[in-house]
Formats: C-alpha cells, structure tokens, sequence
C-alpha cells in the first residue's frame, strides 16, 4: 500500500511527510482491515511532526480521524462485515483492567494505544484496528464530513461536557476550528437560550465569518473584554495566553475547559485575585473514551451537525498542514484517499 509517513521530528514547513511504499497490513484476531477512503488532519499531528509529542517509532503512519471500508476480517472478528463503513478514532486500545479503565476513564489508561502514534494511523491506503475500536458511521454523512467528527467531533463534545455548561449560561469558546465550529453547533442545539461568545486570533477573518454564519452571539480577538461575563470556557487554542485571557473573562464560579494535548508556547504568569479567586476552576481534556464516540456520532447526526471540510489529497498533507499551522483552514482539513497512487 501507499503512505505518507513521518521518518524524524522536523518543522512541519520542512514538508516532512513522504510517499512510500509498505506492506499493507494483516488483520489479527479480533481484528479488522480497514481500506481507508478519507482521513481528516488534526493538530495533534503538528504536535508529533514538530516534537512535542513522540510516536512510538519511526516511519509512522500519522492520522487518527479515519474513515472507510472493512476490506477484511481478522480471526473471530465478527462486529463487522466485509464492505461496512466505519471510523476510527484517537483512542486505538486500552487495557480494560486497570483503575482507569475499570471507571469508565480508558482516556487515562497508562497502556492505552493512541492511533498514528503508538500504531500506524489514517495517512495511508489501509489500516487495521481491534474491531471494539471502530464505529459505524451515521448514513447521513459523507466520507468527508464524518472524518472530523472522529476527532474534533468527539473532543469537542468531551469538552463540552465537562464544562457543565447550563442552557442559558455564557458559553467563551477560544479558537475556532476544527473543534470550535462543531461545538458551537452542539451549543445551539442543546442549550438554544444560551449565548455563545467567539474568540479568535486577530485578524482571522474566515474563522469569524464562520462563527457568525453558525450563530456565534458575540465575536472577538483572544485579549478583547466580551459584554457579558463567560460562565464556561473551552480553550482550543495551541497557545498560552488565551488560558490567562479566558480565566479573566470568566464569571464567579465558572469553569474554563483547555482542550488541547500540548501548548506550543507557556501559559503567561496568572494573578491569583485577577484569574483564579472567587472559585473559578480549570480542567484540562486528555483523549477520548469510546463511549464519547458512541454517544456523539448518533447526537451529530440527529443535531444534524454540518461540518464545514476542506479537501486535500493524501499527497497534499505537508501543504494542510501547514495551513493548520498558520490558522489557514476554514473548518476541518480532509484527506482524500486515492486506491491509485503512484510514488513520483
Ligand atoms: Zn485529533
Ligand atoms: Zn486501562
């Protein structure tokens, strides 16, 4: 099979993803083929380019919003059969017996498997996965729409969650991508007396017209004052200061969410009257379960949730991603996935 593999840690305008040739892979027990037909981008992948998560190993297959067909079942898979759609997603593997998993927490699991880092991911013709970490995929969405509800879906709506957002609250939302822009789609769906306020980096105009055109109530740039009060925020930002400038805007009490795997850059000195008092509190997002997929994947269809994708061809990825970087990309960024390519 074709793949666009990493082979060291670089910048990602270095082009670091390469087309190659490699076996295209045997499903094990209880395993299942997966031919991959669209796999979104997501900002973790910028993470494991540029070094501030690692992989497992080197050549590795990155991507972890997947979407396609059971090609082939593995000994004593039965979930599935050949030609079912499904997705995968971050969550790979977990262990099912530590005191994490036995909670309901295999988001925390210490020998948890996370796709396209600790096994070869999305970015590739094939793929295969443990029939127990894939997901049927609601009828009602493309190939290229369901891929970013995979990821940003589902994170998005993990965060949502514990922000323990009320209908009728104040809901700050920092950075809208990917994420952002599925999220406030749930919002207005569940909680449709609240207001959701949208900020984004200076300037970023795309990002403010789609807030806008997805009923934001109220727009600005990280560091601006909104009219009211954020009784939550959710920081989806790779950055630093946004998690000072939320924890300032929030209400007595409220409750900033930061979800986001890594920061690329430090969370600024906080004042501890000014940020903290008046018992605000922060919980950061690590991972997802599958029961998040489970429950968001009917939820985005019946909202229904209508995500807003950019396409690229697999070959394109070095380009989307540094798109992604610069906060170029209006929505999600999607591959799609070829069964005819040639290495030039
Ligand atoms: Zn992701
Ligand atoms: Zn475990």
């Amino acid at each position: 099979m074709k793949a666009m593999v990493l082979k060291k840690n670089s910048l990602v305008e270095e082009k670091p993803l390469e087309l190659i040739d490699l076996p295209t892979p045997v499903p094990g027990s209880k395993q299942i083929l997966v031919k991959i037909s669209t796999c979104g981008v997501c900002h973790t992948e910028l993470d494991e380019i540029e070094g501030r998560i690692s992989p497992i190993k080197f050549p590795i297959v990155l991507g972890h919003e997947i979407v396609g067909r059971v090609e082939r079942l593995g000994p004593g898979s039965t979930k599935f059969k050949e030609g079912d759609r499904v997705g995968i997603a971050w969550i790979n593997w977990a262990c099912g017996k530590c005191s994490f998993c036995l909670k309901g927490e295999e988001n925390l699991c210490d020998k948890a498997k996370w796709t396209g880092k600790d096994t070869d991911g999305g970015y590739a013709q094939y793929t295969v996965v443990s029939e127990d970490f894939a997901y049927p995929i609601p009828e009602r969405f493309t190939d290229q729409e369901a891929a970013p509800l995979l990821c940003a879906g589902t994170i998005g709506y993990r965060a949502l969650r514990l922000s323990r957002i009320e209908d009728s609250q104040v809901l700050g939302l920092y950075g809208f991508g990917a994420s952002a822009h599925i999220v406030i789609q749930i919002t207005k769906y569940r909680y449709p007396h609240g207001r959701v306020f949208v900020f984004t980096r200076p300037g970023q105009k795309e990002h403010q017209d789609l807030a806008r055109k997805l009923g934001a109530d109220w727009i600005g740039a990280t560091g601006d004052t909104p009219p009211l009060k954020l009784n939550c925020a959710i920081d989806f930002t790779p950055v630093g200061v946004p998690v000072r400038e939320a924890l300032r805007n929030l209400e007595k009490g409220g409750r900033l969410v930061i979800n986001a795997i890594r920061k690329e850059t430090s969370i600024p000195e906080l004042d501890y009257a000014r940020h903290l008092w008046y018992e605000k509190e922060i919980k950061s997002v690590a991972n997802v379960t599958r029961k998040d997929s489970q429950e968001f994947l009917p939820l985005a269809a019946k909202i229904p949730i209508v995500p807003e994708v950019q396409e690229f061809k697999l070959e394109e990825v070095n380009e989307a991603l540094i798109l992604l970087k610069k906060g170029k990309i209006r929505g999600a960024a999607v591959l799609k996935i070829s069964s005819e390519l040639q290495i030039s």
